[in-house]
């Protein structure tokens, strides 16, 4: 079967999960190695020539990780993709190998904290521009380029509120001003959204998260077009040197068997959460794209074939609520982090985006009594009655 005509589901089990030709070992073994023996100079230096194709060394390549990025290719409907020792190696891989001093880059006001100090941090070093702007408002995107801007960059559901950025819509303003897109997909994984389907150039990851699925390693992605992948991995990332690891890029590969299982089987768990969070008393309001009450619904549905597994929520009694809240959990972790079978609770303000100046929070939307859900595959009614005791405690309701 041709992979363009698989479903996800089929793809997610068989694209880079092909069994090793030279045993038959169902599971393709793991290539724990960091150098690969020549048969000869002449081949070596073919090799580091480009005109013959075999392995070097791990850094410039090695098969457990090419298999990795076969299969998350094929799961983004892109061209090539690249493996990262984190998101955030994946994420300063790809704008790096964009700017120069000079540029300028336009992303949304919501971003992951780091990926935030990055932006304005790091590279503002280096002589590059950045402006935060809501993305989600299209006239703000148009507004904000200049001349200059190589980058238009934005999470959408965006974290932690959930906010949407119409991906059609700012792909669409880009490709006339010839800027590259990027847009970090952590969040609904290739089984929910698959933004270069919407016109979208570069697609970033944190495989931290529902990619690996287990909370077990520190892994990023990013998936593109041929060229200027092959470009990414021939600089920023071999140069700079953030790859990853061959033993996690197995572990991830063995997670993504169960990728479209996992996603659908959390969402299920996070839309009867986020129902019951909006009926409770003690509940201000509820971030959750599933429901009819989001602001950008409608915008999920077109751009999303499902709502994901992430919930932010404000308790009535503000921060000293979420407080009590996240430290009354019992079968909930309290822990950043997302995407993994079991269910976290986190503070924004004081753990992931604290990063982030409070006036840079506050133009985000992110409030300081804000408590981020990461739903997992538990039983519903455990964790009902768990977050139902915490509320309790926390509110009074
Ligand atoms: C975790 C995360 C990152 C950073 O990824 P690491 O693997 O921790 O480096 C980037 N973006 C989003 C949306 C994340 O959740």
């Amino acid at each position: 079967m041709d992979k363009d005509d698989m479903r996800i589901e089929t793809k997610a089990t068989h694209i880079g999960q092909e069994p090793d030709p030279l045993t038959g070992s169902i599971v393709a073994p793991i290539y724990q190695t960091s150098t690969f023996v020549f048969p000869s100079v002449e081949e070596g230096a073919a090799r580091f020539k480009g005109e013959r194709d075999g392995y070097i060394y791990t850094r410039l390549g090695n098969p457990t990780t090419f298999a990795l990025e076969r299969s998350v290719s094929a799961l983004e409907n892109g061209e090539k993709g690249l493996a990262f020792a984190s998101g955030m190696a994946a994420i300063s891989g790809v704008i790096m190998a964009i700017v120069s001093a000079g540029d300028h880059i336009v992303a949304d006001e919501c971003v992951y904290g780091c990926t935030f100090a990055f932006l304005t941090g790091i590279l503002s070093k280096y002589g590059v521009d950045v402006d935060l702007v809501d993305c989600s408002d299209l006239a703000k995107v148009e507004e904000a380029i200049k001349p200059n801007t190589k980058i238009i960059y934005f999470e959408t559901p965006a974290n932690p509120i959930l906010k949407m950025v119409d991906m059609e819509g700012v792909s669409k303003i880009a490709k006339e001003h010839g800027i590259t897109t990027i847009v970090d997909n952590t969040f609904m994984s290739p089984v929910f959204q698959r933004p270069i389907e919407w016109g979208i150039d570069v697609v970033v990851h944190s495989a931290t998260k529902f990619l690996g699925g287990h909370g077990d390693l520190i892994a990023g992605v990013a998936v593109g077009k041929k060229e200027f992948m092959d470009y990414v991995a021939g600089t920023t990332q071999k140069d700079i040197g953030g790859v990853l690891s061959p033993f996690d890029a197995w572990l991830i590969l063995r997670g993504i068997k169960t990728l479209p299982v996992r996603m659908k089987a959390a969402q299920e768990n996070a839309m009867a959460i986020a129902r019951f969070l909006q009926e409770h008393k003690g509940v201000e309001k509820v971030y959750y794209p599933g429901l009819p009450s989001h602001p950008q619904h409608a915008l999920a549905k077109k751009q999303m074939s499902g709502f994901g597994s992430m919930i932010a929520c404000e308790l009535k009694g503000g921060f000293e609520a979420g407080k009590t809240l996240m430290n009354s959990v019992k079968l909930c972790h309290l822990a950043v982090s997302l995407g993994e079978t079991s269910t976290l609770v986190e503070h924004p303000a004081s753990m992931t985006h604290s990063p982030m100046t409070p006036e840079a929070r506050q133009a985000a939307g992110i409030a300081d009594g804000l408590v981020r859900i990461s739903v997992g595959i538990e039983h519903i009614d455990d964790l009902l009655a768990d977050l139902g005791q915490a509320l309790k405690k926390a509110t009074g309701y």
